[in-house]
C-alpha cells in the first residue's frame, strides 16, 4: 500500500537520489524541532484557541523576519546572520593554514593544517579542495554549502570573493521571498456563516 502510495508521485518528490541536491544529500533533518519550538504554549489548549494561536503566532512571525531582513538588505548586508556567522569563524581559521597549487585547471588544490592546532584533532590534516564542485575533503563544504576554513584560503589565495561561495540559500534576497506573501484579517467570529452538517459539541 504505502509503495503503491509512493509510485503515484514523482521521484523528485520523495527520493534523495531524484531530488537534484535539493536536500543537500542530508537524509535526515531535525527540522520538527523547529515546529516545537514556533508551537510551544500551544499545547493542551481547546482546538479553536490552538489554531487561533498558531495562526496569530505565524502572523507575527512572518512580519518579524519580513521587518529584520528588509531592514538587513537596506543595511547593504547579502547574507544571514547565520552563515556569515560560521564564515567568519572559518575564515578566523585560515591563518595557519598552507596552500598547495595542484591542478589549476580542474580548480584542485591541497590545504595543509599546521601541528598544535588548538581545535580538536590536533591539526596536521591535508584537505582537497575542489573549488569548480564547491567541496573539500572535510566535507563540510558541500554539507553546509558555506565555505570552510579550507576553501577560503584557497579562494582568497586565486583573489576571489569568498564569500559568493555561500550557497544562495542563504542570501537574504532569497529569504525576504519566503516572508514576502501577505496574509489576510479573519473576520470577526460575529460574521461568520452558520456551520452546515453535524455541529461538534464538547465533551462535558
Ligand atoms: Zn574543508
Amino acid at each position: 500500500m504505502p509503495y503503491t502510495y509512493l509510485t503515484s508521485e514523482d521521484v523528485d518528490k520523495w527520493t534523495q537520489s531524484h531530488d537534484g541536491g535539493r536536500r543537500y544529500g542530508a537524509m535526515t533533518t531535525n527540522i520538527s524541532e523547529c515546529f516545537n519550538g514556533v508551537l510551544k504554549g500551544a499545547r493542551g489548549l481547546p482546538i479553536a484557541a490552538m489554531v487561533e494561536f498558531t495562526w496569530s503566532k505565524l502572523v507575527a512571525y512572518f512580519h518579524d523576519r519580513h521587518k529584520k531582513i528588509t531592514e538587513d538588505l537596506s543595511r547593504g548586508k547579502v547574507w544571514s546572520d547565520y552563515a556569515m556567522e560560521i564564515y567568519n569563524k572559518n575564515a578566523q581559521k585560515t591563518a595557519g593554514h598552507t596552500v598547495r597549487n595542484f591542478n589549476h585547471e580542474t580548480g584542485v588544490y591541497q590545504v595543509l593544517t599546521p601541528y598544535n592546532d588548538h581545535r580538536g584533532g590536533g591539526g596536521n590534516h591535508s584537505h582537497e579542495v575542489h573549488v569548480f564542485d564547491r567541496r573539500c575533503g572535510c566535507g563540510k563544504w558541500q554539507n553546509l554549502k558555506i565555505p570552510c576554513s579550507h576553501a577560503i584560503k584557497v579562494l582568497q589565495g586565486l583573489h576571489l570573493d569568498a564569500t559568493s561561495y555561500i550557497d544562495p540559500c542563504y542570501s537574504l534576497n532569497n529569504a525576504i521571498h519566503t516572508y514576502s506573501k501577505h496574509f489576510v484579517v479573519p473576520k470577526s467570529e460575529s460574521l461568520w456563516r452558520d456551520v452546515r452538517g453535524p455541529r461538534w459539541v464538547p465533551d462535558p
